[in-house]
């Protein structure tokens, strides 16, 4: 049976990069006879025009009947003024709890035709690959009690509460140790069990998890740490995996260390491997309409929903191949160029992928 795509383009720059990304999953598709089969639908802004909500049913269904999801990016200015809970996010947002997508993988990946964008040294930087695994569905983002309240004494005072089951651990660990063997089969599990129990917990259940993976090398380091390690010697990471308001953290930091927003997918999974993949980006309306988005990080995430839920490695790597090379031909859309060189467009950026693909 013919395995089903979900494709939402969202809003602004989001139909520009899916274009191109949706020219590189049809060559693929082609190229390796996958058997994948594309729908559009709506998610953002532009089903709130359409139907007046971010997030209609028929999206819904159908993102709970595909095998995966990409997505473009949603929000923007138009949509500024709309209701807190009809905001385009609210459709994202929406989509991820109800497909209770748990595991956000980050991947922070530096070219190394493009390490002088980084502001760290090149020889810092240059061929970083490391994967950022990011429990996104618990955590002190969720905890119950939370609020502000007023005290007897009349100060007010805002808590929230840091909470993780062992089971929400478990599972965010079995994803990363799988993962790990696909890589480089070391996990570093970020924690801060000097002075949080939720996190003394999450160490323990992290050893447990690692007895089932012996052939993958588990080490433990405090977030602090963690934050001066990622800028200080990057490279020394292969796994990273953490909660969630940790992981949020540290994804951004290592997103930088890359130098190139335009550059960097990501996927969101669910308990069954199936997930939602899009660019790290949001939808920038500052460069919508005029050719100059950069279509790279949603092509990337192409290649991502092949590796992760299609189990489609040669594809995966072909795409991830394709667009190594574009850049050894000096192809650059403007956010990559370097300061006097000529940058391409959305559209040539995406051909020249398509291009190099069909060799
Ligand atoms: P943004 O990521 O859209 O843009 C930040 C900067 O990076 C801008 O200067 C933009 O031009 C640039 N940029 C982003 N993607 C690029 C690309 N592919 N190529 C070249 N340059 C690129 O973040 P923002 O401006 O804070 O947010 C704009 C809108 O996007 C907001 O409505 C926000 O809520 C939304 N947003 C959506 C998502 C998502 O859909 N997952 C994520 C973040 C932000």
């Amino acid at each position: 049976m013919g395995r089903r795509i979900l494709v939402l383009p969202g809003d602004y720059i989001g139909p520009e990069i899916m274009a191109e990304a949706v020219r590189v999953l049809e060559t693929v598709n082609e190229r390796f006879t996958l058997g994948l089969s594309l729908e559009h639908g709506l998610l953002g802004g532009a089903a709130i025009d359409e139907h007046g909500v971010p997030l209609p049913d028929a999206t819904l269904q159908a993102a709970r009947d595909a095998d995966a999801i990409l997505l473009g990016a949603v929000g923007g200015p138009k949509w500024d003024n709309v209701e807190r809970h009809l905001r385009p996010e609210r459709g994202l947002l929406g989509l991820r709890s109800q497909l209770e997508l748990f595991g956000n993988l980050r991947p922070a990946i530096l070219y190394p035709q493009l390490a002088d964008a980084s502001s760290l040294k090149p020889e810092v930087v240059a061929g970083l690959d490391i994967l950022i695994v990011r429990e996104l569905t618990g955590g002190i983002y969720f905890g119950e009690p939370r609020g502000i309240r007023t005290l007897e004494n009349g100060e007010r005072q805002g808590f929230n509460t840091y909470v993780y089951s062992e089971s929400e651990i478990r599972r965010i660990g079995h994803l990363a140790f799988g993962l790990a063997r696909q890589r480089d089969r070391r996990v570093c599990s970020v924690d801060k069990s000097n002075v949080l129990e939720v996190t003394v917990l999450w160490r323990e259940v992290m050893e447990e998890v690692a007895r089932d993976y012996p052939d993958v090398a588990l080490s433990h380091m405090y977030v602090d740490n963690a934050a001066m390690q990622l800028v200080r010697a990057p490279k020394q990471f292969d796994v990273m995996v953490t909660g969630n308001m940790f992981g949020d953290i540290l994804s951004d930091a290592a997103a930088m260390l890359t130098g190139s927003i335009g550059m960097l997918p990501s996927a969101s999974l669910d308990k069954n491997g199936r997930g939602m993949y899009e660019p790290c980006h949001g939808s920038a309306p500052d460069i919508a309409g005029q050719g100059k988005a950069n279509p790279l990080a949603t092509i990337l995430s192409v290649a991502m929903m092949l590796r992760y839920t299609l189990d489609e490695a040669d594809a995966a790597a072909a795409i991830e191949q394709a667009v190594s090379d574009v850049l050894d031909q000096g192809l650059r859309t403007p956010d990559i160029a370097a300061a006097g060189q000529r940058a391409v467009s959305t559209r040539d950026m995406g051909a020249a992928v398509v291009a190099a693909l069909r060799g």
